[in-house]
């Protein structure tokens, strides 16, 4: 009997998650077959599967192009489920747009269901670098759903930093422009629909995190370069959908007063505690969820890497 009810204890456990795991991502249509997975903006939980980031979903007569696959195998069941919602076709094409976890840890799942691993060289440099790393960091809060999880960047990767691809009549570009959250990111661009995948390079509503791996200064040069391309639709790496003028003032001017603020810094070899007590105030950001966790740490970690290059 105590069995029994340990089994069907257990099986409901199972279900509340999955359940749970159903009501996290929401999605948007963006028309013609096109839509984003937009999940939560807060950080990487068990409840959340990590997945606290943008996902694409793109509907094609041969199959569904899945932009990004999640942090873990679990993660990648879950974005597997919700884009066949959409589509009603198993996802036949996984593109990466980065380096972080949510990004690609999902890549193995996908590739054992025979999907093709599609990234540019660059890109899978960096992550076969630091997954093992990842893999672990993430099983300190995601626990069993990273069982399983390898790291397993495409098998095939991409040379150079553009390729236009034509996958079920599709016509998508892979755009590498400069090391931004981390090195080898890239987005994904529908020219004739004119919206962006733009992976971790533009977060909006929340505040963006400006890690040990980022360059923020880099990171500046590919954000102009992204919207140079003036897309109609952003699909941010994190937060809602949004315009150009959304992603400028949340991403882009807020990476301009990073990197031009730390600079003067910098150049002066201040020191980073003068540099982060001058900048720690910036009522333009400070709206955004998550500012009072990140921001600090941001100019702190900018700071340092502008004063290592002096
Ligand atoms: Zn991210």
């Amino acid at each position: 009997m105590k069995k029994t009810c340990q089994a069907l204890f257990g099986a409901l456990l199972l279900c509340a998650q999955l359940a749970h795991g159903e009501n996290l991502l929401k999605a948007e249509a963006l028309g013609d077959g096109i839509f984003a997975l937009i999940g939560p903006t807060g950080g990487r939980l068990h409840e959340n599967y990590g997945l606290n980031a943008n996902y694409g979903v793109i509907d094609t007569p041969d199959g569904t192009i899945l932009i990004d696959s999640g942090a873990s195998t679990a993660a990648a069941k879950l974005l597997e489920s919700e884009s066949r919602k959409l589509t009603g076709k198993p996802v036949k094409w996984v593109i990466n747009t980065g380096v972080q976890d949510h990004r690609w840890l999902g890549n193995g799942y996908f590739a054992a269901q025979g999907a093709q691993i599609i990234a540019l060289q660059r890109t899978t440099t960096t992550q076969a670098r630091l997954g093992k790393g990842q893999i672990e960091s993430l099983a300190r809060e995601l626990k069993e759903q990273m069982n399983g999880t390898v790291p397993a960047p495409a098998a095939q990767p991409l040379a150079g930093n553009a390729q236009t691809l034509t996958l079920g009549g599709r016509t998508l570009e892979l755009r590498y422009f400069a090391d931004a959250h981390f090195a080898g990111d890239a987005v994904v661009w529908l020219p004739k629909e004119k919206i962006l995948f733009a992976g971790d390079h533009i977060y909006v509503d929340r505040l963006l995190g400006i890690l040990p791996e980022s360059n923020a200064e880099t990171w500046l040069q590919a954000f102009r370069q992204a919207i140079a391309l003036q897309p109609t639709r952003i699909v941010p790496g994190h937060g809602r959908v949004c315009d150009v003028a959304q992603a400028q003032r949340e991403s882009g001017d807020y990476l301009a007063f990073v990197v031009g603020g730390t600079k003067k810094f910098a150049e002066d070899m201040a020191g980073v505690d003068t540099a982060v007590g001058a900048m720690k105030n910036a009522p333009a950001f400070s709206h955004l969820r998550n500012f009072d966790d990140l921001h600090r740490g941001n100019v702190n970690r900018t700071y340092l890497r502008l004063e290592a290059a002096q």
